[in-house]
């Protein structure tokens, strides 16, 4: 029986290659006729770079556009990316929509093909399957994965509670042909489009409806006390801060990843990042589960640690954007000295260099629970790392360090200690 996958973001992508790597049967759905064509993110961090690594895919990401050593972490706060414990101390400029032709790539080559025009609609599950209802048609799947973005179906038929705050704030995005010399401040940035800049505006009380160009003029106009010319609009969004977290991001066999397990305001310009890692983390745990050789309770700590990853993301994001408030400088100032002299803190917590699971077994080595480091190793005679030893998604058992196991996500969950190998052998690779 297949596992259904409800949307071809990067979330479902990457989960689909994952489940095709360890050879099970996978299906993906999206309800849009085709791929979003415009780029609505613009950076993968360096971890997301370190987990491309890990399935051999990081040079094809790193070939389509330039890396910066720094990033912004608030309005007139940048974040230094240089100095942090990884093997891509940057970030990667590279739209959104081509880091996901990119990844759709990568699953047709492992044999899937992603199928546009199919909506996910509704679903019953029973302690064997789930029955889903793809447009017209009936379809049966072992799991139904939740990857359908933060307006999710699949999270709201399962019942799973979306608790977090409301918006207070709201902002709208153009995308547009504009000068960005005669625009000048602070919230605008240069596409990757020439003559093309995104503008982000404050929006004084919350609009629904489609965003109209007259509308960004006018609160252009507002802002910048001068008309600025405004050519043709490539995409016109809005935004707010709402932030939520899914109560739980497993539900018997319905699977929640990216932005359907949380949303958060963008500040952090971090979605598509943490949406990869929820389904780096997710795939494998759910490959064994399908498959009968899972450890019990492993699909259970996708859960625990993406659900603790999520709640550390909206936290910050939310940070990120009330700091960002006129009145609040002097606070500003003071988290940007303290950020400062907090060395690399900030910025590895932004780009998820410093997260580390649970490893579940006893153990004081530093490296317990980290993304284990690409070391250059010796196996059988040959020389390779560890980056390549996890490229086919499974786990690794290595001399180095007086032995250790690293989990097929590149997380490492044992270090040295004889009297415990078996027992993480036992909770992370099962019997
Ligand atoms: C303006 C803006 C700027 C951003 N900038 C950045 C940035 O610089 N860096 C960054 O990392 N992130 C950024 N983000 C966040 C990022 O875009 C999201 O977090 C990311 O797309 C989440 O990926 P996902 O796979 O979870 O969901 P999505 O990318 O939203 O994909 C969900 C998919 O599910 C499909 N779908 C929906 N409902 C159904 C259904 N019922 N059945 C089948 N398919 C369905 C949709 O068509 C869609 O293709 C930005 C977001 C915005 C809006």
């Amino acid at each position: 029986m297949t596992v259904l996958v409800a949307g071809a973001g990067p979330a479902g992508l990457v989960v689909a290659a994952e489940l095709a790597l360890a050879g099970v049967e996978v299906t993906v759905v999206d309800a849009a006729p085709r791929r979003f064509a415009h780029p609505r993110g613009f950076t993968l961090s360096a971890r997301s770079l370190e987990l491309l690594d890990r399935r051999g895919l990081a040079e094809r990401f790193l070939a389509e556009g330039p890396v910066v050593p720094y990033g912004m972490f608030l309005p007139g706060m940048g974040l230094d990316f240089s100095a942090m414990d990884t093997d891509h101390p940057y970030a990667l400029g590279i739209g959104q929509n081509r880091v996901e032709e990119l990844l759709e790539e990568w699953l047709a080559e492992l044999g899937v093909r992603v199928r546009w025009g199919h909506e996910v609609v509704d679903f019953s599950q029973d302690a064997d399957g789930v029955d889903v209802v793809v447009g017209e048609e009936r379809w049966r799947a072992s799991y139904l994965l939740g990857c359908d973005g933060s307006r999710s179906i699949v999270r709201k038929r399962a019942g799973i509670g979306f608790p977090g705050v409301d918006a207070t704030s709201y902002g709208l995005i153009a995308d547009v042909e504009a000068d960005f010399d005669a625009l000048a401040t602070g919230e605008v940035l240069v596409l990757p489009r020439p003559g093309y800049v995104r503008i982000v505006l404050d929006e004084p009380e919350p609009r629904t409806g489609p965003v109209e160009l007259g509308y960004v003029r006018e609160l252009l106009h507002a802002r910048l006390g001068r008309e600025v010319p405004l050519g043709r609009p490539l995409w016109l969004s809005r935004f707010s801060d709402a932030a939520r977290q899914a109560e739980s991001y497993v539900r018997g066999r319905v699977v929640l990843a990216g932005d359907s397990a949380h949303v958060h305001p963008p500040a952090g310009a971090v979605g598509v990042n943490v949406a990869l890692a929820d389904a780096m983390n997710l795939g494998w745990k759910l490959a064994a589960t399908v498959s009968g050789r899972a450890p019990d309770g492993l699909l259970q700590t996708y859960h625990d640690e993406r659900h603790a990853v999520g709640a550390r993301v909206v936290r910050t994001a939310r940070a990120q954007s009330l700091l960002g408030r006129e009145d609040l400088s002097p606070v500003r100032e003071l988290v940007a000295e303290l950020g400062a002299a907090a060395g690399t803190h900030l910025a590895e917590l932004v780009t998820g260099v410093d997260t580390r699971y649970d490893p579940r077994i006893p153990g004081d080595h530093p490296l317990l629970g980290r993304l284990a480091p690409n070391l250059a190793v010796e196996v059988d005679g040959r020389s390779t790392t560890v980056a390549e030893l996890l490229r086919p998604g499974r786990p690794v058992l290595l001399d180095e360090f007086g032995g250790m196991l690293i989990r097929p996500d590149g997380h490492v969950v044992w270090v040295a200690d004889p009297e415990t190998l078996t027992a993480a052998l036992r909770t992370w690779t099962g019997p």
